[in-house]
């Protein structure tokens, strides 16, 4: 298949080149296209045939549902059907505040979505993105669009044109290049059918965030979960996802007591003759000489810089040919427990505590 690459700028959307990308989705084509939080796969999200192509586009499994994108509410008429009333005014109470924004919420879905999007769900993952370029798609389609990351299944999602180039050209319709996705992290998926609001997936709006506008929220542990989630109710949960090629360990503790860790680490593995990268922050890069590859975060403790950047230095570790990677551990604050829990399912749940020693 031949892919088209159509070049929009975010500041200026033209409308024409965004109206021909709207009726190639309309009727029933892939278009991938850029969010403030990863580059998207969109599908019309009522064509059921033109769905299944995302799957086989990604390779993606057949369990792992797609949010639908919206751009007004008046679009949420056929594609959420309410359980109750209680969820209708959970979600308008959080659109108000986080829509158009990184925040996926799940609700009870309407007979015009077609299983092939929710994976058999009875449940629907919708979301109001609010990068110009992507309200603009869904306003011209004039249909809801559903989609998945825009990369191949397991890799790290796209954050720039060039991430999705390398892994759907030749697979999909359109490739929108649209510059760089500004969050970095996909939304966060939160469960409102639940008997108690449940963040299921973390993301740019915290736990914190929802309590605040609805009086309370759980969350998963992610961390207790890998290898034990049969039926995904967020897909991200079963996978090991985002991962690199090269084999990747978190290291957490101390600073020196990391640092230290890891530059032993590196010592056997060159010793051993294998191609090492080292994911680490502003203020430590400068201490693993010995190693080739050494990629940066960003400062310290700044959580929005690392869930900017962690896919793309993901991907660079690839494109570097690393086969082993050593991380630091960053924080898990706020917007931080999101990056931790990409950086987690990256190293396939292999994180280390390191202990002081002299
Ligand atoms: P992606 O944006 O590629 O990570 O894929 C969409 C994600 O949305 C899935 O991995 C799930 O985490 C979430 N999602 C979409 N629909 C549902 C649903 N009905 N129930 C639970 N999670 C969902
Ligand atoms: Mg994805």
């Amino acid at each position: 298949m031949k892919t088209e690459i159509v070049r929009i700028s975010g500041e200026e959307p033209d409308i024409q080149a965004l109206r021909y990308c709207g009726s190639v989705i309309r009727e029933g084509g892939l278009v991938a296209f850029p969010t403030e939080t990863v580059y998207g796969l969109g599908a019309n999200a009522f064509n059921d045939g033109a769905v299944r192509n995302i799957f086989t586009a990604k390779n993606r499994p057949a369990d792992n549902p797609l949010i639908v994108h919206i751009s007004d509410y008046e679009m949420l008429s056929g594609v959420a059907a309410f359980n109750n009333e209680e969820e209708r005014r959970r979600l308008i109470a959080l659109g108000e505040v986080y829509w158009p924004g990184p925040l996926t919420m799940i609700v009870g879905k309407d007979a015009r979505i077609p299983l092939s999007v929710s994976c058999g769900l009875e449940t629907v993952g919708i979301r109001m993105p609010v990068h110009p370029i992507a309200l603009a798609l869904i306003r011209e389609s004039g249909v809801p669009i559903a989609a998945p990351s825009a990369n191949a299944s397991g890799r790290p999602s796209p954050t720039k044109f060039s991430h999705v180039y390398e892994d759907l050209n030749g697979r999909v319709d359109v490739i929108i290049d649209g510059g760089e996705c500004s969050v970095g992290g996909e939304s966060t998926g939160l469960d409102l059918v639940s008997k108690e609001p449940t963040v299921l997936r973390p993301g740019a709006v915290t736990k914190e965030d929802v309590m605040v506008v609805l009086g309370a929220c759980e969350a998963y542990d992610w961390k207790g979960l890998e290898g034990k989630v049969e039926k995904p109710r967020s897909p991200g949960m079963k996978y090991r996802h985002y991962a690199p090629a090269a084999e990747t360990t978190v290291y957490a503790g101390t600073q020196a007591a990391v640092v230290a860790r890891i530059q032993r680490e590196i010592r056997k593995s060159v010793g051993k003759g294998l191609r090492v990268g080292v994911l680490a922050t502003e203020e430590t890069k400068k201490l693993y000489k010995e190693a080739p590859v050494v990629l940066s975060l960003g400062k310290m403790g700044d959580s929005h810089a690392h869930a900017e950047r962690l896919f793309d230095c993901l991907r660079t570790f690839d494109a570097q040919e690393v086969q082993v990677v050593f991380a630091e551990a960053v924080s898990e604050d706020g917007v931080g427990d999101a990056v931790m829990n990409r950086l987690f399912r990256a190293a396939g749940g292999r994180i280390i505590d390191c202990i002081e020693e002299d």
